[in-house]
């Protein structure tokens, strides 16, 4: 099987926003709407888990460098950040197996995440069973 190319290892210069010692701030591709970015680590790693405090804080700096002019310069009214480990879903339009850090830029009413604005996680929140809340604490706690 050949080696798939990383679009992260070597992101097109078109899209680079900006270069740190340990990261790379891109343009989304695709993107969700106009200013969606990504926090990459020069580092080719799958999870958060796999690089150090360092690398981290630096990634989450950048991430809330952006975050602000995300607001400031009125790409949106808020914003949005997200990482996401697996599943990569077999009909997804892209599998990048390398960490990244999405900040999204959020208007009212954009219609992304739909169920984070209508209420309904909260409702199902209401709807678990109470040992399910409880196990899912031990879990994570
Ligand atoms: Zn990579």
């Amino acid at each position: 099987m050949m080696a798939t190319l990383c679009p992260f290892c070597d992101p097109e210069p078109i899209r680079v926003i900006k270069r740190g010692d340990d990261y790379i701030s891109l343009l989304s591709n695709p993107r969700l709407v106009a200013g969606h970015a990504l926090v990459v680590p020069k580092l080719h790693v799958k999870q958060l888990h796999d690089v150090s405090y360092s690398i981290r804080f630096d990634m989450f700096v950048e991430a809330m460098r952006l975050a602000r002019l995300i607001v400031t310069r009125g790409l949106g009214t808020g914003y949005e950040i997200r990482i996401k480990y697996e599943p990569n879903l077999d009909d997804g339009p892209v599998h990048v197996s390398h960490l990244h850090i999405h900040v999204v830029p959020r208007n009212e009413g954009d219609g992304l995440f739909g169920a984070t604005e209508t209420g309904r996680e909260l409702d199902a929140f209401r709807a678990l069973p109470a040992l399910e809340r409880d196990e899912m604490k031990m879990a994570l706690a």
